[in-house]
């Protein structure tokens, strides 16, 4: 059996195993990414990362053939350099991370875009695994996304594209973090529903605006509160709208959801799919099912171990 070495950059954790190609984790280990230090920092303890795994491989027998790397920010169309736009770490743009791995493991390294690793992750062994065509979300601080269409993740030209959280939904909406106008992110993402409860809160000259998360709001939303049932309905509202434009463009079998507020429970996900039912063109949309995300924080190690292997079966391909 082979294995490829899969690990998950986040903004404060760094998420990484030994996969083997079914999907199923031998070794996994969680450390901080410590985003302050810096880039150079960072990348040295990637390496280690590396090295640790080659270790317990080496101790279990296990052929490590590759390995696989999701990051934030956008990732050159060679798959090999971090070119920016990864708002949560500093400094981490114009990074050969691929070379740099590569000149201490000698294996080949692939890296692509976290979300992106995400929604591979859940459609090869979760949520979508068996489907073609899948358009994945993950709802947290900011709202990223993956599109895999006949079984291919799409980037764009150069790899550029594949920006979910940042379609926009209103011209003349609020400004968004990436300097747009009006985007999902800004008004779907857990962060923007927390903002929006606060705000009413604070209009109705009520005080209780300490320790509020989606957490928070989610319980008194069980418990019958209007305002944080008004906020809900609001945020469902415009996550359904915005799934409604990708579904009418890709007609997906699935779209899976992923991110902490849709583990809340199975309502979650059915009072989403009653909006996006409400803005979808149904020819466009009748075989489309939405779902929640079955990997949780698993899926990028996940993906980014199965992107390892699909690089190397390509490059074999091509030769
Ligand atoms: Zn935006």
């Amino acid at each position: 059996m082979n294995y490829a070495i899969g690990i998950d950059l986040g903004g404060t954790s760094v998420k990484y195993g030994l996969v083997d190609t079914n999907g199923s984790i031998a070794f996994e280990q969680t450390i901080p990414t410590r985003a302050e230090e810096g880039a150079t920092a960072l990348i040295g303890r990637l390496t280690s990362v590396v090295v640790d795994c080659l270790l317990v491989a080496r101790k279990k027998k296990f052929k490590v053939v590759g390995v696989g790397v999701g990051t934030p920010g956008i990732v050159d169309r060679s798959f090999r350099i971090v070119l920016g736009g990864a708002d949560n770490i500093p400094g981490w743009s114009d990074i050969a991370l691929a070379a740099s791995l590569e000149a201490v493991c000698g294996l080949p390294v692939s890296i692509n875009n976290d979300a992106n690793m995400m929604g591979l992750g859940e459609q090869q062994f979760g949520a979508a695994r068996s489907f073609s065509d899948v358009v994945f979300l993950t709802v947290g601080t900011g709202i990223g996304g993956a599109v895999i269409s006949n079984n291919e993740l799409f980037g764009g030209y150069n790899n550029r594209g594949g920006e979910l959280g940042h379609i926009p939904l209103y011209a003349n909406g609020v400004d968004c973090s990436c300097g747009g106008k009006g985007c999902l992110e800004a008004y779907a993402s857990t962060s923007a529903l927390v903002d929006k409860y606060r705000n009413r809160v604070i209009e109705k000259g009520i005080n209780q605006t300490d320790n509020v998360d989606g957490r928070f709001i989610i319980n008194l939303y069980k418990k019958g509160d209007s305002l944080a049932t008004q906020v809900l309905e609001e945020h469902w509202r415009d996550l359904g709208h915005g799934i409604a434009g990708l579904v009418n463009i890709f007609s997906p079998q699935r779209v899976v959801v992923g991110g902490g507020i849709v583990e809340a429970g199975d309502f979650y996900i059915q009072r989403l799919d009653s909006y996006f039912r409400r803005f979808v063109m149904p020819d466009c949309s009748n075989h489309t099912v939405l779902c929640a995300a079955e990997l949780g924080n698993k899926a990028g190690m996940l993906g980014a171990a199965q992107w390892a292997f699909s690089r190397i079966a390509q490059a074999s391909q091509n030769y």
